[in-house]
């Protein structure tokens, strides 16, 4: 840590930018080490320490590439699919189920008939 820059509070100069204003921008540090810190000296209490990041190294907050897109489609996919009768059931698979609804519960009406309360005119 000792070979970090420290500059005044207010003295930063271009280029650095705290995650705080990162965010601000869209941005963040991207994994980047801490570039420099900023110092503000209190009376009779610690000093203020902020962190700054290098902008130029900075990255997109959400930086969705095609490749990143089709791994969550897969992913998603892959959760409704349904593993007993391999049909995409349109929703995610319910864990207490394992399976999609037509196939945890297979025809209702026959395996329980009238027992659905409702009365039709
Ligand atoms: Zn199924």
């Amino acid at each position: 840590m000792g070979a970090l820059p420290v500059f005044r509070w207010r003295l930063a100069p271009d280029g650095y930018a705290t995650r705080r204003q990162l965010r601000a921008r869209g941005l963040r540090p991207g994994g980047q080490e801490v570039a420099a810190q900023l110092k503000r000296s209190r009376r009779r209490r610690e000093p203020l320490v902020a962190y700054l990041y290098m902008v130029d190294l900075a990255k997109p907050v959400r930086p969705m590439t095609p490749a990143r897109w089709a791994a969550l489609a897969k992913a998603n996919s892959a959760r409704r699919t349904c593993p007993a009768c391999r049909r995409d059931a349109g929703y995610v698979i319910p864990a207490s189920l394992g399976m999609c609804v037509p196939c945890a519960y297979p025809d209702p009406d026959l395996s329980a008939p009238g027992s659905t309360g409702t009365e039709t005119p």
